[in-house]
């Protein structure tokens, strides 16, 4: 594919573009058109298949943005993953568990600068932490407000119903790869099937389901990529996760020469065509620009140029002449995934002092020393220069069974018409 084509010149293929339609309108998912529209060979099919995810995004999802705050609480991991440097096996990484005090503080702490909607709270598996802790920083989180998003691994059935009694509305808890074999090889102190269940009784308890993938994994296929798709529209959950691969220098993963052939632009590239099929295939999920997403975007300019013609063809001269004029902007592609299907960002609102230690993979965004008041202050720059604006509110799925519960009196009357949290513009 060329870059520099301009998306007018580029040439644009008809079977790819009647592929596109079709699982854009939900009347296929064939595997050879979901193949076909994963790899398109033009610029004009790639942007075509952005700015049909964009544009889904917008009907089912509106313009707005929703900023959720995430607390990385505790960095002991009882899993060994071969891609994580949380992994139980990664001796030189400096461990920390908050208290479940210090969680809430942090909590408190990130609400005073923004009024999250949502906190996110994650951590590595670590049974340091008894069922009650977990659902005690639940409950005073939310009397603060906000919704609370759990993302710590697979725990029995009794902990996800304690915590969701206690209040939780949501869980994340990534599938990573939907290849069994791939999952054993990576994940060997669990299984894709364990994973499975554990979001099967999630769902059952009522929870909101956030799953993904992770893609560039070392052995992962197109066929599987395209398997891991199908998967997420058989699951249909509330939050699709797609990230990129990031070697982490003290994983099997990330060890020399594992990582010699890579090519960061390809890579950020592929992970949008990815978030927009998955915007096309599970159109009503909350899709975040994920923080690795930002990461690769740090190690790569060369993927700058064509994301400044996608911008020009997707927001037309407003958004482009204002990108283009700000360069530094441009380092970062979590705004080009908020224009192809995604419409959540996650800052980190971690204390600092633990910040620099969750390190899943080397070059966190905001593990800089970025102060909070100026992580915010960016993300809301760039959501302005996208002409979008940030969403007040929990920030809910906008399926008819999560936001009719939240205020049923409302909901009863129909007179509002704007269920809880669908969010007002600030
Ligand atoms: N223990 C929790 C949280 C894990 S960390 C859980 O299991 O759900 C959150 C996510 O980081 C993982 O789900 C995985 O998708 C991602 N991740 C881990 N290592 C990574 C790496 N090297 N590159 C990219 N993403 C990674």
């Amino acid at each position: 594919m060329t870059t520099g084509t301009t998306w007018q010149e580029a040439n644009t293929n008809g079977a790819y573009q009647q592929a596109l339609e079709r699982i854009a309108q939900g009347v296929s998912a064939e595997r050879h058109e979901i193949g076909l529209v994963l790899s398109p060979e033009t610029a004009g099919d790639e942007f075509g298949l952005l700015e049909a995810a964009h544009n889904a995004r917008l009907g089912n999802m509106g313009r707005q943005v929703h900023v959720r705050g995430i607390i990385e609480f505790s960095n002991y991991c009882r899993q060994d993953c071969l891609y994580c440097g949380l992994r139980r096996s990664n001796a030189k990484l400096r461990r920390y568990r908050m208290s479940p005090e210090q969680i809430v503080e942090a909590a408190a702490f990130a609400l005073e600068f923004h009024g999250f909607g949502t906190i996110v709270l994650q951590s590595g598996e670590d049974p340091g932490y008894p069922a009650d802790a977990i659902a005690y920083v639940v409950k005073a989180i939310r009397q603060l407000g906000p919704a609370v998003t759990l993302s710590v691994g697979q725990r029995p059935y009794e902990d996800y119903e304690l915590w969701r009694k206690a209040g939780a509305d949501r869980f994340l808890l990534k599938f990573e790869t939907s290849d069994p074999n791939l999952f054993k090889e990576l994940n060997p102190s669990t299984t894709l099937d364990e994973r499975l269940q554990c979001l099967m009784n999630l769902r059952k308890l009522g929870y909101q389901i956030g799953t993904g993938i992770i893609l560039g994994l070392p052995g992962q296929t197109r066929q599987m990529i395209i398997c891991d798709l199908l998967l997420l529209k058989e699951l249909d959950p509330e939050m699709v996760s797609v990230g990129p691969f990031i070697p982490h220098p003290g994983t099997p993963l990330g060890k020399a020469g594992a990582t010699a052939k890579r090519d960061p632009a390809r890579l950020i590239r592929a992970t949008l065509r990815a978030v927009a099929l998955s915007r096309l295939m599970v159109p009503l999920a909350h899709i975040p620009a994920t923080t690795a997403l930002g990461v690769i975007g740090k190690g790569s300019r060369d993927w700058v140029e064509w994301a400044g013609d996608y911008i020009l063809k997707v927001l037309g001269d407003k958004g482009g002449s204002g990108w283009r004029a700000s360069a530094g902007d441009w380092s970062d592609p979590r705004a080009l995934a908020l224009v192809c299907g995604a419409n959540v960002i996650m800052p980190d609102v971690t204390p600092k002092v633990f910040r620099d230690s969750y390190e899943i993979y080397p070059g966190k965004a905001g593990s800089d020393g970025e102060e909070l008041s100026g992580t915010i202050k960016s993300i809301r720059t760039m959501v302005q220069n996208l002409g979008m604006s940030i969403a007040s509110g929990r920030g809910d799925s906008p399926k008819p069974q999560f936001t009719a519960k939240r205020c049923p009196a409302e909901s009863r009357s129909g007179i509002t018409g704007e269920g809880f949290g669908a969010g007002k513009e600030v």
